[in-house]
């Protein structure tokens, strides 16, 4: 096989190499039916067991925690950002945000379009390079939901902590940190995510939510965008994206097989570290974008002191097998999008090519 490349894009994204080749074994003939998963029916067996599956292990990684769901929709976390405003805000109520970048913007201008909306907290005016404090989190008189985004995959930002919202269901947009480590689903009513960085190839989105949440929709909305249609249904009202939801069950599996949460926790906080120790350690030749108690394990943004030394870096690493390591272009920069499947060695290999860089460069 020719080498495979030090993948650092922050997605479509890095898949583990085992699951790719599990995948491809069985590709052409999947569980001896002659074809493979992607040419025959989500009505028949096969792929319902595939289906079942994924969701068992997804609840089972988090403990199976009573009384949620888990479905298997379409259209990116982007479509979650406006179903969840559309399905949960009611008449006289307000949806809550918590402005931590990007994303977090995104999702709160989609609910503009709907109803009422309130920002909880901000860290806009640290242009979203710190993350505001949970005790500064303010609701509003009649929040329907309080909605956060636990990282911010284009500044690099990551809560380590969440807030307790009591009653207040507690919805988090998890694309770009689901499954990276341990956290409780029963302090959230509904965490979704696209599957394109932790969980599988695009075209998936996996909603986990409280079951009495997703039961009974607005009459009013589109049927396929009331939550209920797809929880009476098993994910199974429409054609589902097949070859994805098998995806994402060879790669829960792969996160069983590495000691579950803890075990990926572990090796993405190595991960981390590497790259976060060599940027500290280098004399402020790459400088850190973030606030080091609100770094992401995730996505490691930093800066060099031009922008022509960050494209001469580029060019360099590009040229040593390194992909993704510019910056978003809305913010620019470098970026290391390091999700689960982001091998060790790649890690080590990049803080090798950091030293040699600023040895050169410096
Ligand atoms: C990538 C990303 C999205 C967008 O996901 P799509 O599946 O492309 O809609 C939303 N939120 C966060 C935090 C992301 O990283």
């Amino acid at each position: 096989m020719n080498k495979r490349a030090y993948n650092f894009n922050a997605g479509p994204a890095a898949l583990p190499l085992e699951v790719l080749e599990r995948a491809q074994a069985e590709f052409v003939d999947f569980r001896e039916s002659g074809m493979s998963i992607m040419e025959m029916s989500h009505r028949g067996a096969i792929y319902e067991s595939v289906h079942k599956e994924a969701q068992e292990r997804l609840l089972a990684l988090l403990g199976n925690p009573d009384g949620y769901k888990v479905l298997f929709l379409q259209g990116g976390a982007s479509t979650q950002f406006a179903m969840i405003p559309m399905n949960f805000l009611g008449q006289g109520q307000q949806a809550n945000y918590v402005m931590t970048g990007s994303w977090a913007d995104k999702a709160y201008k989609e609910a503009k379009l709907i109803g009422e909306t309130h920002i909880a907290a901000s860290s806009e005016a640290d242009n979203y390079m710190s993350l505001p404090k949970l005790t500064d989190i303010s609701l509003s008189d009649n929040p329907a939901y309080l909605h956060i985004t636990s990282n911010e995959t284009i500044g690099g930002t990551q809560f380590k902590q969440f807030p307790d919202t009591g009653s207040v269901p507690l919805i988090c947009d998890m694309s770009s940190d689901i499954l990276s480590r341990p956290f409780d689903m029963k302090q959230f009513a509904m965490v979704y995510a696209g599957a394109q960085k932790n969980l599988g190839p695009s075209g998936v989105t996996v909603v986990i939510a409280k079951e009495d949440m997703i039961t009974s929709s607005p009459k009013h909305l589109p049927t396929m965008l009331r939550y209920s249609t797809h929880t009476s249904n098993d994910s199974l009202y429409n054609t589902p994206p097949s070859f994805g939801v098998y995806m994402i069950n060879e790669v829960l599996k792969w996160i069983e097989e590495r000691g579950g949460l803890e075990g990926i926790r572990d090796l993405n906080r190595e991960k981390a570290a590497l790259l976060y120790d060599m940027i500290d350690g280098s004399e402020g030749f790459y400088r850190g974008c973030v606030d080091a108690g609100n770094r992401s394990d995730m996505n490691v943004t930093f800066r060099l002191e031009s922008e022509e030394l960050e494209k001469a870096f580029i060019k360099a690493s590009e040229q040593e097998g390194f992909v993704g390591l510019k910056g978003h272009r809305s913010v620019g920069g470098l970026r290391a999008s390091i999700y689960n499947a982001v091998p060790l060695e790649s890690c080590k290999a990049l803080v090798d090519f950091m030293g040699h860089f600023k040895r050169t460069h410096g």
